[in-house]
């Protein structure tokens, strides 16, 4: 995987205990950035940060959820007292949802999708990027889905959360970019994580793959390799952007 220059820049990734978001951690702590491995599960978390930490990069664990800006608020002072002004946030927690068709949707099932995969990215840029202002600026990276720009059956919470988050990047890209705080999205296609094999059966996934112009599911690490690269300066005039890394399924 390529290294950036992340050298000891402070940063938080949330739902980094597993899939994604772990191997976003990896990737930033190789490049040099100190972790704070913000996950709702802390015995994932304290997992994660002790193999960076054995491999010799800096991270440490801390529990979080997302759904609670007080948890958010207390994550964001927790990386900054331990190690200083924020930089880099990867703001990735998320859930799927329960699998129903819109007219029939469970109101608790949608309220939960909402408030996890949207309000708590606006809770997280809301704590994020006053401090990361008053670094001088910082970089955001928010994970939608390829599902923030097409539908798909049977999970409107979901869909309608990923669309949300390309809006609030926009609009936060907008509001501070004269601080120097990038904002963009990330829309991965369906990559081989616990939740997507919590998700679906093994023959639900080899369908799903065959939706990718690449006929396969995509790894967490080649989402990660974009997360770092945003992450960094080598992506200095990118801001406000949605990057898909798709294998191919938004072609169709
Ligand atoms: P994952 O394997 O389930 O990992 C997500 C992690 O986030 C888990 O450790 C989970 O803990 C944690 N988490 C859940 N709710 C949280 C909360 N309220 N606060 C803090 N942490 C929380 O998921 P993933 O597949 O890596 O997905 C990560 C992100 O990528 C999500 O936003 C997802 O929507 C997005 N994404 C995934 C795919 C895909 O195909 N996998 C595709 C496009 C986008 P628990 O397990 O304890 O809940």
């Amino acid at each position: 995987m390529t290294r950036y220059d992340l050298q000891d820049r402070a940063a938080i990734v949330t739902g980094a205990g597993a899939g994604i978001g772990e191997a976003c951690a990896r990737a930033l702590a190789a490049s040099g950035a100190r972790v704070l491995v913000a996950d709702l599960d802390g015995e994932r978390a304290r997992r994660v940060a002790g193999d960076i930490s054995d491999g010799g990069g800096v991270a440490i664990a801390h529990v979080v959820d997302v759904s609670r800006p007080e948890d958010v608020e207390a994550m964001v002072a927790r990386a900054e007292a331990e190690f200083g002004p924020l930089r880099i946030a990867v703001n990735n927690a998320g859930i799927g949802g329960t699998s129903q068709p819109t007219g029939e949707y469970d109101l608790e099932a949608w309220r939960r999708v909402m408030s996890v995969n949207l309000d708590g990215v606006f809770y997280c840029m809301r704590a994020e990027i006053g401090p990361m202002a008053r670094a001088g600026g910082g970089s955001i990276i928010n994970m939608s889905s390829v599902l923030g720009s097409v539908g798909i059956a049977n999970s409107p919470a979901y869909v309608a959360a990923k669309h949300g988050v390309v809006g609030l990047t926009r609009s936060a890209a907008l509001e501070h970019a004269a601080q120097g705080v990038r904002v963009n999205a990330v829309g991965p296609g369906f990559i081989s994580t616990p939740l997507l094999e919590q998700n679906l059966s093994a023959e639900a996934r080899a369908q799903v793959a065959a939706l990718h112009a690449l006929n396969r599911l995509g790894s967490p690490e080649e989402v990660a390799g974009l997360v770092a690269f945003l992450a960094s300066d080598d992506a200095s005039f990118i801001t406000g952007s949605y990057h898909l890394v798709d294998g191919g399924y938004a072609t169709r």
